[in-house]
């Protein structure tokens, strides 16, 4: 049997967020060690490193000692392009609902080009709306539905589980449809699109609603390319100036 190239599973990445217990981290390593995973990266975690988060791991402490510990999700996600937020809650934030079998799927064939992220939530709060905003695909584990949530490194072993299942079956994956701008990227072009609406009048910054995440949800429904966020950009851009024009031809002595 060939195997699928072994960079691949290198290239992907279990982000938990705010994790409480830091039994669960330990937990987590060694779900992930198990299945080959190895890239931990860990958001704001409360108590970490730990003794209990050691002990959980067992032969898994290397991936603790190698976790990479952020202060914020898009801070873990920056270099990434694709993110798939894991929750057991439905959620409008986030508009495609991908089982585990699918999500290990997409995860390998974008792993091709470059890291891509699988993030959980807070034992008890699961996946905040904005966390979800970062994501591009929701990752459900149809459980039963009179009691559904999974003890989080529960659920890091079964979506691990099924990328290494998935990895072991294809010898070869499709090359990713299009060449995504990363979280970073991404993230650059919804400042900017914020500004710019600002500054057209359209966004009104003391009460902004929820227009911020209903563009989010419309992007990430698409998944943007690199060379779309360049021209989104450029379409912000012409449209500040040509506001900065009218505003100045109105007040000619306003410099
Ligand atoms: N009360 C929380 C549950 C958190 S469990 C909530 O309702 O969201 C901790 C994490 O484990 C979740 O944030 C999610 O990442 C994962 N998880 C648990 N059960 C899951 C399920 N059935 N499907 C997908 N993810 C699940």
């Amino acid at each position: 049997m060939t195997l699928s190239d072994p960079k691949l599973l290198a290239n992907i990445r279990i982000v938990l967020t705010r994790t409480s217990h830091p039994g669960n981290i330990g937990a987590a390593a060694r779900a992930m060690k198990t299945m080959g995973l190895a890239q931990l990266v860990l958001v704001d975690p409360a108590i970490f490193p730990n003794s209990q988060a050691d002990a959980m791991a067992s032969g898994a402490t290397d991936l603790l000692t190698r976790a990479r510990v952020c202060a914020t999700l898009a801070e873990a996600l920056a270099d990434t392009t694709l993110a798939l937020g894991v929750s057991a809650r439905r959620r409008d934030i986030v508009a495609e609902v991908l089982t585990p079998p699918e999500a290990s799927a997409r995860l390998l064939t974008e792993a091709q080009a470059g890291p891509v992220a699988l993030v959980f939530g807070n034992e008890t709060s699961g996946l905040s709306n904005e966390e979800l905003s970062l994501c591009q695909g929701l990752v459900t584990i149809a459980a039963n539905p009179d009691y559904s949530s999974l003890n989080l490194a529960a659920a890091v072993q079964v979506l691990s589980y099924e990328t290494r299942q998935a990895w072991l079956r294809h010898a070869s994956w499709p090359q990713p449809d299009i060449d995504a701008a990363t979280g970073d990227e991404t993230e650059k072009f919804y400042g900017h699109l914020e500004t710019a609406l600002a500054e057209l009048e359209f966004l009104n910054r003391g009460s902004p609603g929820k227009l911020m995440l209903k563009l989010r949800r419309l992007f990430a429904r698409t998944r943007l390319a690199k060379e779309e966020v360049n021209i989104l950009r450029g379409i912000l851009t012409a449209a500040q100036e040509a506001k900065q024009a009218a505003v100045k031809a109105r007040n000619p002595d306003v410099q």
